[in-house]
């Protein structure tokens, strides 16, 4: 079987030594990665999404993907130093060992790390300017984008995400991903995020995802999703 290069990371085995002979790396499960506080209170987002489900799903789903890409990545030098954007970004480049675990719980980190900032109380309405120009172009209208994303959501099946991102041809794009994997992965920057897995809907919701989808576009802050648009044009 093809061996995939690592060359890109410096690595050190076995992590199942790591006990009792500490790698000079990460040996701290608590780091390096970090949850991020959420930017808002846990009941901002009322009524569209509820305090409840906001503090399930930040300090118990959110912290556990830190948690257990913190231990993923102990005891590996090299990977304890770089961004969660970067690790994502080269997957690949993981080793095979460990790989499967940093996309997952990476993904996670990653991906709700995003999903708070995409929301605000204040969010909602239509996005202004050079974005929704792009919109337009690509949609011919913002309900049209809207009718895209919707039905892109609706269509997801299992637990995943739906994302309008944009790639290095700056044409904009809907995409699903699954599980946890992000569009960083394929080289496309994520610019708004919709998160689908049942955790982010079944307190309030229940079955009823287009009921979520509905509540989501009153609360997308579209300045985040904006200026994600001109670090990525
Ligand atoms: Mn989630």
């Amino acid at each position: 079987m093809a061996a995939i290069s690592t060359a890109a990371l410096t690595v050190r085995i076995p992590p199942s030594a790591a006990a009792a002979q500490p790698a000079s790396g990460n040996t701290d499960p608590t780091g390096p990665f970090v949850l991020p506080p959420l930017p808002y209170a846990y009941d901002a987002l009322e009524p569209y999404i509820d305090e409840q489900t906001m503090r399930i799903h930040h300090d118990k789903h959110h912290a556990a993907y830190v948690a257990n890409l913190n231990k993923a990545v102990t005891g590996w030098d090299g990977l304890d130093d770089k961004s969660i954007e970067d690790l994502i970004r080269s997957l690949a480049g993981v080793p095979e060992n460990i790989r499967t675990a940093v996309r997952n719980q990476g993904g996670g980190h990653l991906n709700h790390s995003l999903f708070w900032q995409m929301m605000s109380p204040h969010g909602g309405g239509e996005p202004q300017g050079d974005l929704a120009t792009a919109l337009e172009k690509k949609f011919d209208s913002f309900a049209g984008f809207k009718s895209a994303f919707t039905k892109a959501a609706s269509a997801l099946f299992g637990s995943g995400w739906v994302w309008l991102t944009i790639g290095d041809s700056k044409e904009l794009r809907l995409e699903p991903t699954a599980n946890q994997d992000s569009p960083l992965t394929a080289g496309r920057t994520p610019l708004l995020g919709i998160d689908l897995w049942e955790h982010a809907y079944y307190l309030k919701h229940q079955n009823r995802r287009a009921d979520y989808i509905a509540a989501f576009y009153h609360v997308i802050n579209w300045d985040d999703v904006q200026k994600r648009y001109h670090d990525a044009i």
